[in-house]
């Protein structure tokens, strides 16, 4: 089994030392093997084997916050390629090229049991047109799914800060496009796959409302609480995506929402965490 767990720590808002620990060693009592984790910065109390995001120009007043994969039960290293596309038959050379904002996305590999290539990405949409953030990130890890040696087994996660549950239109729209290209890409949306299959594990809450999407392609959970939001009202930003294969050996999927969720002391997000059959 192997539990891949992502985060938004809140670390660009939360700068106190002592609380950022106390945030990573809450972490470590969910066990993960992997955890992908946003608006996070290293501490003495943070995992000695993260690769962080690339990025020398993180936004100011953020301090060192930034998207990371963290290795607990499985060593992590950072992938930087080659990449090898499948796509167009081969018939063209391909150089990797990224452009994904500052801090925002974390590419890492792994090797599960038995030796298998493991590809992860943590990728946070940063606030300040989130999906102009998340649409470079996507268009730097697409490849990734095309790729010979690696696209069996690849996880993707964060808080994107896109939303297809707003009663806005127009934000509706563009989140909704920049899921289908992940989706294009390869990428299961696991937490729709997840609902479809009943593998779906939330909290305990008191008064949730009905969730404000047209309810056309409604797998809403709930993973955000920001200001001036009732408790029970739907917030929806962060997602996981796997590669077909890997989606395939998804056990559950738990979104740690419940009311009284300890998560919440820590963080304005909850954690989603994913345990496959690997
Ligand atoms: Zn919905």
């Amino acid at each position: 089994m192997t539990r891949i767990v992502s985060w938004n720590m809140h670390q660009a808002v939360i700068h106190d030392m002592t609380r950022r620990d106390r945030a990573w060693a809450h972490l470590a009592t969910l066990a993960p093997d992997i955890a992908l984790v946003q608006e996070a910065a290293p501490t003495a109390g943070s995992p000695a084997n993260v690769v962080w995001a690339a990025g020398d120009d993180i936004p100011a007043g953020w301090r060192e916050a930034r998207a990371g994969v963290a290795g607990y039960g499985v060593a992590v290293r950072a992938f930087d390629g080659p990449i090898h596309p499948s796509y167009y038959g081969r018939r063209t050379s391909f150089t990797w090229i990224r452009r994904a904002r500052p801090g925002t996305l974390a590419l890492a590999e792994a090797s599960l049991d038995g030796g298998e290539p493991l590809l992860l990405a943590s990728l946070y949409g940063a606030i300040g047109y989130a999906e102009q953030s998340v649409a470079w990130a996507l268009a730097d890890i697409m490849p990734m799914f095309d790729d010979t040696q690696c696209r069996d087994h690849i996880v993707v996660g964060g808080d994107l800060n896109i939303h297809t549950h707003t009663t806005d239109r127009r934000s509706r729209h563009r989140a909704k496009a920049l899921l289908d290209l992940a989706e294009s890409a390869g990428m299961v949306n696991l937490l729709r796959y997840a609902k479809e299959r009943g593998l779906i594990v939330q909290g305990e809450r008191a008064t949730p409302e009905p969730c404000s999407c047209d309810g056309s392609d409604c797998y809403h959970v709930k993973t955000h609480r920001g200001p001036g939001q009732r408790l029970g009202e739907m917030a929806a930003n962060d997602y996981l995506f796997a590669s077909r294969t890997l989606a395939a050996r998804l056990v559950s999927l738990t979104v740690m929402n419940g009311d009284d969720s300890p998560e919440w002391t820590h963080s304005d997000h909850c954690p989603l965490v994913a345990d496959f059959s690997v």
